[in-house]
């Protein structure tokens, strides 16, 4: 029995995610069929798959690699994200006294005595705080440009541990209750160049050497997960 389009969507994602293959790494559809035994329709809507959620780029004549988002596509991003989360700032001051806030205040609490790192599992504090203005455009666009932050996270890996950031999580909503919007708005700033600087500072990695990539889909386990929500 065969892997479905998805499934071999997922053991490739899976060995993007996990640094087994790196940006750049070369997808051969002959090696994908020969490696997990499926059709070649099979491999390459696999490979389309990918493409439409931004891991994999086609090149006319050069087939498939692993996608290298360039340095000014992260800094366009985390730009777009600093300017939406300084306007949702400016809104946030009217929800201070809602339940909403409270909320979102007791999850930035708890956040301070956990360990973990930013953003993949710290991106719900700003999730809730762009949901707090009631929005559904500046939520869903808000969301959309995490979800990308999130894929980049993954690809390259986060060099700076989250806790300190955490710490500006709970700092924020201090000077946001203080009526300090414009410090909040440019803690919030500092707060994303760290991030962004995580990015730029990561740690070179040793490149998956002369495996093949037969050899690394073959040790890949599958696994049955949904697709990360594509950006298109
Ligand atoms: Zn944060
Ligand atoms: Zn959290």
């Amino acid at each position: 029995m065969g892997y479905r389009s998805d499934e071999v969507a997922s053991i490739i994602r899976d060995a993007i995610t996990s640094h087994r293959l790196l940006p750049g790494d070369k997808l051969v559809e002959r090696e994908i069929v020969e490696s997990l035994g499926v059709s070649r329709v099979v491999a390459r809507q696999s490979l389309i798959r990918l493409s439409e959620e931004g891991l994999v780029k086609w090149q006319t004549n050069k087939g498939a690699s692993v996608a290298l988002p360039e340095l000014g596509e992260v800094v366009a991003l985390f730009d777009a994200l600093i300017m939406i989360e300084r306007a949702i700032i400016e809104k946030a001051a009217d929800y201070v006294h809602t339940e909403a806030w409270a909320d979102l205040r007791r999850h930035a609490d708890n956040e301070l005595c956990l360990k973990h790192d930013h953003p993949v599992s710290a991106a719900d504090f700003h999730l809730k705080l762009a949901a707090m203005v009631q929005n559904q455009f500046i939520s869903d666009f808000y969301d959309r440009l995490n979800k990308k932050a999130v894929l980049l996270a993954a690809v390259y890996g986060q060099a700076k541990s989250g806790r300190l950031l955490m710490h500006d999580h709970a700092r924020i909503l201090d000077l946001i209750e203080a009526g300090r919007i414009d410090e909040a708005k440019n803690l919030a700033e500092r707060h994303q160049g760290e991030i962004l600087r995580g990015y730029t500072l990561k740690e070179v990695r040793e490149h998956s050497g002369l495996r093949s990539l037969g050899d690394i889909l073959r040790d890949t386990t599958p696994t049955h997960q949904d697709a990360p929500a594509s950006d298109s």
